[in-house]
């Protein structure tokens, strides 16, 4: 028998700091599963035999390249991309792109390697990447948004593909986006295949793509909620973000009859006493989709609210929350105060918005919690109808698609309960996501063999 590999889990994470020197966000992201993959690892020596652990957190490339593009004045400007391809093992890589300045190799590793768990958590035949650039979407005109896009589709096209790895939307990437890069990877390859997701409807997108992820996290949540016999009606949400994500989970928690206090962005967070209802979200769409605005601007037209400037708002008490801006943008203090207002419930929209102090004590108050790979999977499951129906050549219909993605967060949420029970009617979210997309993966890989 060869040597097996039953380190322990200090020593297994020494061993990934160690080759990932400076990349802290990748590390926390890795510490967060193998704390739950050591206790389920324990009996089942393939596993430690065959070193699966060690080899998901090896992501299968990192594509690294230069993207020069020229601003309005007529200046060079050079910005580095990235595509980061963890793992295939279960389908094609499958994940965003994210146009931001804090864009690193170690937060589009650790995104990457979040995806792998979150789609194998879909029950779709995607395998985990993410891509990106450190570029600055924030005041550039449209043609440089455009032009930037061009030039890094010139590199990136020669890595994807509709079989071999399919990016879509994130943080600084929306339909204006994909649609220029969509563009330039047809017309270079002069392919029209369903390479890219999160499309316009007139040339291949698919139905509720943009409210999926919002939404399904807002499923998820009810879905927890239900195991408790409660619903969403009366209660009280902090949301955080104000983009795609945070409009279309404040839009389902009105429509289920829950009440929205607070949205934010980078400035800072506005708190509405009396509710941000559907014709304010529409309001906050417009702002962020088309005027490109601050959320500060909300109050002026909303003078009921409060702009609080440069905080995030998990100090506003509440009945559920819904961190959908960013990593770590809900630390240890900010979860101790959450529960301690009362809060119930917490459904990550974002991915890895909850530092491990943060996630250690929702564990340990047992308020139901769900990490952002089980609850905000919704937007890459319509992805994954997206490829299916591109696959087809044909477009499904709205109703169908919205049973599809109620269905597939009630899989998952299942998929958690089955893994993560504890007894005593508690539910470790965390664990059950992370067992449950780990087994899905790791099996794979098993019967591949050592590639
Ligand atoms: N960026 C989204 C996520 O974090 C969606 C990815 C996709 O649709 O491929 O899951």
């Amino acid at each position: 028998m060869a040597v097996s590999d039953h380190v322990d889990l200090p020593t297994f994470m020494e061993g990934v700091k160690k080759r990932n020197p400076y990349q802290p966000e990748f590390v926390q992201a890795v510490q967060e599963v193998a704390e739950d993959i050591f206790d389920f690892m324990a009996d089942k020596e393939q596993y430690h035999a065959q070193q699966i652990l060690r080899r998901i957190a090896e992501p299968d490339r990192v594509v690294s390249f230069r993207v020069c593009w020229e601003d309005d004045a007529g200046n060079i400007r050079v910005q580095r991309g990235w595509r980061v391809q963890n793992n295939n093992a279960i389908g094609p890589y499958k994940g965003g792109i994210r146009f931001h300045p804090s864009v690193t190799e170690s937060v589009l590793k650790f995104l990457a390697f979040e995806q792998t768990f979150k789609n194998a958590l879909t029950g779709l035949p995607m395998g985990g990447g993410k891509g990106g650039s450190n570029f600055n979407p924030k005041g550039k005109s449209v043609r440089e948004i455009m032009r930037f896009c061009q030039s890094f589709m010139t590199e990136l096209y020669r890595h994807i593909g509709a079989d071999v790895d399919v990016p879509a939307g994130d943080i600084g990437v929306g339909g204006r986006e994909i649609g220029y890069m969509f563009g330039q990877y047809k017309r270079i390859t002069n392919q029209f295949t369903g390479v890219l997701t999160g499309k316009g409807l007139e040339w291949g997108g698919s139905l509720i793509r943009t409210e999926a992820t919002g939404y399904g996290a807002v499923y998820f949540l009810a879905n927890m909620l239900a195991t408790k016999g409660e619903d969403l009606v009366g209660k009280t949400a902090v949301i955080s973000g104000s983009g795609n994500v945070a409009t279309h989970a404040a839009e389902k928690i009105v429509q289920l009859g829950g009440k929205v206090l607070t949205l934010s962005d980078s400035g800072g967070y506005i708190h509405d006493p009396d509710g941000i209802d559907q014709a304010k979200i529409d309001w906050v769409k417009d702002l962020k989709n088309v005027r490109r605005g601050r959320i500060e601007e909300y109050v002026a037209a909303f003078p009921k609210a409060s702009f609080v400037k440069g905080k995030t708002p998990w100090g506003v008490p509440c009945d559920v929350a819904l961190p959908c801006a960013t990593q770590n943008e809900l630390l240890g203090e900010d979860a101790k105060m959450l529960v301690a207002n009362g809060c119930k419930a917490v459904a990550e929209g974002a991915n890895m918005p909850t530092d491990l102090d943060g996630v250690h004590t929702f564990k340990a108050a047992k308020i139901l919690y769900a990490p952002g790979k089980a609850s905000n999977a919704g937007g890459v499951a319509v992805s994954g109808l997206e490829m299916s129906q591109n696959s087809e050549r044909r477009s499904w219909k709205e109703e169908e698609l919205q049973q599809m993605l109620k269905d597939i967060m009630l899989g998952i949420h299942q998929s958690c309960l089955e893994y993560g029970d504890q007894g005593g009617g508690y539910t470790d979210y965390v664990k059950g996501a992370n067992i449950a997309g780990f087994k899905k993966v790791a099996d794979a890989m098993l019967a591949f063999g050592v590639v």
